[in-house]
């Protein structure tokens, strides 16, 4: 089997919804190609369906729903996946939407619909994916704009907002006022986290249904590696294990020998940790590692981001209104570079908190150990070190330990300097 959902790993209820909403979805163009009226999705209906019940969705749609047999049960317009990172929430938000371009309107993963929207070409499928820390109201207002347009396809106007949680609040109710008020043919997906207030308004929530993803097993990770990326079972296994659920991250640990070295570092602070300069020193090399990480994964878009847009402006043109066009162009280059820096400074985040993930889970397993609790650990390969650390700290020691990781991940979410926050980190776990 593999159709569009394949790849979403160890999400069978997930998968079971999105399906049987999917196959609403074609019925609805069905009865609206027989009536040659295109008949409204209604939220309300569906989602008093939906396992999320969520009865406060009636939206002006829902209520303009006419009685009797309702072709749109099991489907509605305006969808929030959530989940922890890596547990696949763009991947099930992608697949969806496949699934309702798809010409079978199950995602059969053969046909044009659905192969245009795996492969990101799909006229009628929006994505926004955010690069710098938010998504602005502009970028919104003109996404919001175009969705309301009538599908070319003749099926779905589909906009998977990846990262939704980074909506800035202007953002945030430009899109609320879409959602309110949907054009016939038009489905938000949205990606966040978690439902919590701070990831996603409540009135967003309010209209849209949910669709909870939890962290893939292990098994079930290693198993989509082998199958898919054809990747040896035992590295596989161990890739899946170390990268806590995350299939991403399993993916590049099996993969990439840089991401294989970088957590190496990481897990090697432990036993570092030998005195206040050696904390100083552990806090350096560690945010220096996340910045070099991230500067190689952004230089190479910036570079030709940069170049496509000179081209574009026609830099070093001499003709009459050259000058007049370099105006312009020295503001649209400032844009870019204030992109550039916001994405820059994502990246560095993100992959600071990966190696806060991976020392998470060292001491995570001491804790586990020092209980003998009986599961496995998640880095097999520092597991011996692990268990004497279990030794040294016991299992209170362990645990001031892990929540000094845990601790130092939400200071940065809050926006505490990195440095600062690491370096506080970093004393802790050494004194512990
Ligand atoms: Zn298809």
């Amino acid at each position: 089997m593999s159709d569009v959902f394949a790849d979403l790993v160890g999400q069978d209820e997930a998968v079971v919804e999105l399906r049987r909403a999917a196959a609403a979805a074609a019925a609805v163009l069905r009865a609206g190609a027989a009536d040659r009226a295109p008949a409204l999705l209604t939220a309300g209906a569906a989602d008093s369906a939906g396992p999320a019940g969520a009865a406060d969705s009636l939206g002006p749609a829902g209520a303009a729903a006419s009685g009797g047999v309702d072709p749109s049960a099991g489907m509605t317009h305006a969808w929030i996946f959530t989940g922890p990172p890596g547990s696949g929430r763009s991947v099930a938000a992608r697949a969806f939407a496949a699934a309702l371009q798809c010409v079978h309107g199950t995602g059969c993963g053969e046909c044009p619909g659905c192969r245009t929207t795996m492969g990101g070409t799909h006229a009628d499928v929006r994505l926004v994916v955010p690069e710098g820390l938010s998504i602005g109201v502009g970028e919104m207002r003109a996404l919001v704009l175009r969705a309301a347009s009538t599908p070319s396809g003749g099926r779905w106007q589909v906009v998977v907002i990846e990262d939704a949680d980074r909506l800035t609040e202007a953002a945030g109710n430009a899109l609320l006022k879409a959602i309110e008020e949907p054009p016939p043919r038009t489905v938000f997906l949205l990606c966040a986290p978690s439902t919590h207030p701070d990831d996603i308004s409540v009135t967003i929530r309010s209209r849209c249904r949910v669709v909870p993803l939890r962290q893939p097993p292990a098994d079930a990770v290693a198993e989509v590696l082998v199958r898919r990326d054809g990747i040896a079972p035992d590295v596989a296994q161990w890739a899946a294990a170390a990268a806590q659920g995350h299939v991403g991250r399993a993916r590049r640990l099996a993969r990439d020998p840089e991401a294989r070295k970088r957590r190496e570092a990481v897990l090697a602070v432990p036993r570092r940790l030998t005195g206040v300069g050696a904390a100083f020193d552990a806090a350096s090399a560690l945010i220096e590692a996340a910045e070099a990480e991230a500067e190689a994964s952004v230089t190479d878009a910036d570079t030709t981001e940069r170049a496509a847009l000179e081209t574009a402006l026609g830099a070093g043109g001499t003709g009459r209104g050259a000058a007049g066009a370099m105006r312009g162009a020295a503001g649209q280059l400032k844009e870019l570079e204030k992109r550039q820096k916001s994405r820059a400074t994502r990246a560095q985040r993100d992959a600071l908190d990966r190696a806060l993930v991976d020392l998470a889970g060292f001491y995570r397993d001491a804790l586990t150990m020092a209980l003998r609790a009986p599961v496995a650990p998640v880095h097999t390969d520092t597991a011996a070190l692990a268990g004497a650390g279990a030794q040294k700290w016991d299992a209170e020691g362990s645990l001031r330990r892990l929540e000094a990781v845990l601790a130092c991940r939400a200071a940065i979410e809050a926006n505490v300097k990195p440095r600062i926050a690491v370096e506080a980190m970093m004393l802790a776990l050494w004194k512990g």
